[in-house]
């Protein structure tokens, strides 16, 4: 099941990417499409990481599909033109990108604030110059 848990994310997406295709009805259209089927039916609809690809069992025509950048649809093998799997595909993909950067940005983000000396006078004292014995190093 499909996940879109930053609704105001995934609006964001939406709009660039009906901003984007404004002169290209077909894609608008898939776009639209996309966006009621994610809403209705999430649950027959599947992402996978590892391929940038969904999965959906298209419940109008009872056919499953896989779509990235390519699709199995007719719409697509057949008519060469945009349907609403690879506008889904494409609109879940960004999405999960940008969670992904988010979640990155956080790890680094803890990862900075944890370096942070503690203590700072006393690590200044340990960059000085050091001996081991009569050697200095
Ligand atoms: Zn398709």
């Amino acid at each position: 099941m499909l996940a879109i848990n930053n609704q105001a994310k995934f609006k964001e997406i939406v709009k660039n990417a009906l901003a984007k295709s404004a002169n290209f009805p077909r894609w608008q259209s898939a776009i639209n499409k996309a966006v009621v089927q994610i809403q209705l039916q999430p649950e027959f609809i599947t992402w996978l990481p590892e391929t940038k690809s969904i999965v959906i069992w298209n419940q109008e025509s009872n056919h499953v599909h896989s779509a990235n950048g390519v699709c199995d649809c007719l719409a697509f093998t057949k008519y060469n033109v945009p349907c609403f799997h690879r506008a889904m595909a494409r609109l879940i993909r960004i999405y999960m990108e940008t969670e992904e950067q988010n979640n990155r940005a956080d790890i680094t983000d803890w990862r900075t604030e944890s370096q942070t000396p503690y203590f700072p006078a006393q690590l200044q004292r340990t960059r000085s110059t050091e001996t081991i014995g009569k050697v200095r190093i």
